[in-house]
């Protein structure tokens, strides 16, 4: 009985995904794929046999897409693993594998290279570190005569913290351009006096330090004040207000502080008084300047290192947060998940040559092509104008579409050795973890220091090819495919340029049914309701409250808003980048035919295990939306009219 019943879900699954008539067309030729012959059978019905074991083929398309598609993804894989998440990890596992490999070989060429001599280091430092001993962090920094508030916090900001008091940061303006920002006090973030961060304060000060009670009594009184005096008034519009100044206005609007000094003590330069900032709030930032320059300094003193510590202790894959439970060492992944936050652009370049590199050419030629493929349609679609958009608004958007860029794996492209030689010449890594950590800070910040202020055209031009992650930096934005706002760029993530994700030998119903709708979703993103206001070159504009004035965006927009909980820009991007897919792709109805259910499944993957986010519906919701939107689908599956994936009614956006 139960060989018949297998027997039954084989014949189903066959039907499910039948692959006589598949389109197997190959993008590459045998050459460029080096196997012969390219985009080879046995690849592709490997992958679909693949596809065939998450899916339930048993069960009813038309009731629940991702019951049919991803049903059995749970029995195969842990809760909480989806292809992105199961991608990662392979990616992580490498990085382990490498730096295991150079610890155990000695004579590996990459211990000729000092990038990988640094990483390993690096690595080793984090591998031996024991018990947390946050102390360690402050003994790092330099010695400040005078202990002036300001002087520590440009020190703290040297590392890239600059959350309290008054904020100075550098950061990405728009497509060519980063920015000095100076704000005040940020008060929607505060201090927990944990026990260890308190323990490390009162460490370095020799016991010199008020009881835990005392001090957490102390610390909320100082950030009540700051926020009060940060706070806009009640009554104020919550418009931006950072305005442009010349580094000697804002020396005349605030004199109680020497910006000359404080920003060479930060950014490590000595700037003109023509130079030109932002600041935002000046009355607030006057009046937090006085009072901190009457404050109890060692108070300030204290508080300061607190935040820090607290800033660096949250930095993402800090191992500090996650201990070994026998405090003897940090697990491998967990050193290597932190390096990749902190050490960016010396880990990619290692990932690139040992790893991916074999296969860029590859995939370049593949996705730009299908990239274009995208931006020509989209560009069409937008040209239709059928929302009736005023001829300057529509030059607009078309403006940015057809100036959308992509990445591959997010390094600059076309850049030679001697760029990475030069980029990690200044940076020192020893045998401390704490010395290292902050020593990697350092160099990341003052890079942005230097890139803020550089002529140098070509080195800008490199630097704004691709987007270079901080530290900062959450693990889903590298993890899967972004479209970043500010550069007007689409970054596609090594995690990405794997299977069962993507290949560039799949057949086109694989190839397009993630890549061309991932790629379709990010495209849309540029024109969603939150990034619709950049430009083609970063700038803010006024498109949305422009939009808004139209009848016709306003109705597609309620359409999709169909209850509170809609993350509306990741619905549209969802809708129409799934619209634009298969307008690109699937037009000819043969093509739905033959190829049509292999492509629909593809698509799923994505979405299979995947979980809600604070941006996210789940992938079960996700995909069933969409797809729910497209009569394609419908056709394909021979919905029956009125089937959950077959509504009567349906809405339309771009
Ligand atoms: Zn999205």
């Amino acid at each position: 009985m139960p060989q018949l019943w297998a027997l039954c879900l084989l014949l189903a699954s066959v039907k499910a995904l039948p692959t006589a008539q598949l389109n197997q067309s190959c993008r590459l030729t045998a050459a460029e794929t080096a196997t012969e012959p390219p985009c080879s059978a046995d690849l592709n019905l490997r992958h679909i046999q693949l596809l065939k074991r998450y899916m339930r083929p048993e069960l009813d398309a038309c009731q629940d897409f991702y019951a049919y598609a991803c049903g059995n993804w749970g029995s195969v894989h842990k809760t909480g693993e989806s292809a992105m998440s199961l991608s990662g990890g392979r990616i992580d596992q490498r990085y382990v594998a490498l730096f295991e490999r150079l610890l155990h070989v000695p004579r590996a060429p990459e211990h000729a290279t000092p990038l990988y001599t640094k990483l390993l280091r690096y690595y080793q430092s984090c591998r031996l570190l024991g018990k947390p001993r946050l102390r360690r962090y402050l003994e790092q920094l330099p010695h400040i005569a005078g202990n002036y508030w300001a002087d520590l916090l440009a020190v703290l900001g040297r590392y890239g913290y600059h959350e309290h008091y008054v904020k100075i940061e550098v950061s990405q303006h728009n497509a060519s351009q980063h920015m000095i920002v100076v704000m005040p006090h940020n008060y929607y973030l505060s201090l927990n006096l944990s026990g260890s961060i308190y323990s490390a304060l009162r460490r370095h000060t020799h016991g010199h330090l008020p009881s835990l009670k005392q001090l957490t009594e102390q610390f909320k009184q100082l950030e009540d004040t700051l926020k009060e005096m940060a706070q806009p008034p009640k009554d104020s519009s919550d418009e931006e207000t950072l305005s442009l100044y010349t580094l000697e206005q804002l020396q005349q609007e605030l004199p109680a502080l020497n910006w000359t000094h404080v920003l060479q003590r930060q950014l490590g330069h000595v700037y003109p008084g023509s130079y030109q900032l932002l600041a935002d709030d000046l009355p607030a930032l006057r009046q937090l300047i006085d009072y901190l320059n009457r404050a109890d300094a060692r108070l300030l003193q204290l508080y300061s290192w607190a935040r820090f510590l607290q800033h660096l202790k949250q930095l993402p894959h800090n191992p500090l947060s996650n201990p070994q439970p026998s405090f003897s060492s940090s697990s491998a992944v967990g050193c290597v998940q932190h390096m990749r936050k902190t050490l960016y652009l010396a880990m990619n370049f290692a990932y690139e040559r040992n790893y991916y590199g074999k296969q860029r050419e590859a995939d370049e030629q593949v996705i730009f092509g299908v990239f274009e493929e995208l931006k020509q349609q989209f560009a069409q679609q937008l040209r239709l104008n059928v929302l009736g958009l005023n001829a300057t608004l529509l030059d607009a958007l078309l403006d940015k579409v057809q100036g959308l860029r992509i990445n591959v794996g997010n390094l600059p492209r076309n850049v030679s050795d001697q760029f990475y030689v030069d980029c990690v010449q200044h940076w020192r890594v020893g045998n401390d973890f704490y010395e290292n950590h902050l020593n990697s800070l350092l160099h990341y910040y003052d890079h942005l220091a230097e890139l803020e202020r550089t002529d140098d055209a070509a080195l800008r031009e490199v630097w704004f090819s691709f987007n270079h992650h901080g530290p900062e930096l959450l693990d889903n934005i590298d993890a899967t495919p972004y479209f970043y706002c500010l550069g007007s760029i689409i970054i596609m993530p090594y995690a990405y340029m794997q299977l069962p994700l993507y290949n560039s030998q799949f057949w086109p119903a694989l190839l397009y049914g993630d890549l061309a709708n991932t790629l379709g979703h990010e495209m849309l993103h540029s024109i969603d309701t939150y990034f619709v206001d950049y430009d083609a070159q970063g700038e803010m504009r006024d498109y949305s409250d422009q939009l808004v004035q139209n009848k016709n965006y306003l109705k597609a927009v309620n359409c999709l808003n169909d209850s509170e909980h809609v993350m509306l820009n990741e619905r549209i991007a969802d809708i129409s980048g799934t619209r634009l897919a298969l307008n690109t792709y699937m037009k000819d109805p043969s093509e739905r035919r033959n190829n049509g259910r292999l492509y629909f499944v593809q698509f799923a993957q994505f979405f299979c295990g995947e979980e809600a986010d604070i941006y996210h519906d789940t992938g079960s919701k996700r995909l069933n939306y969409a797809l729910a939107q497209m009569p394609e689908f419908a056709e394909v599956f021979e919905c029956a009219q009125g089937t959950p994936m077959n509504p009567v009614s349906r809405c339309s956006f771009w």
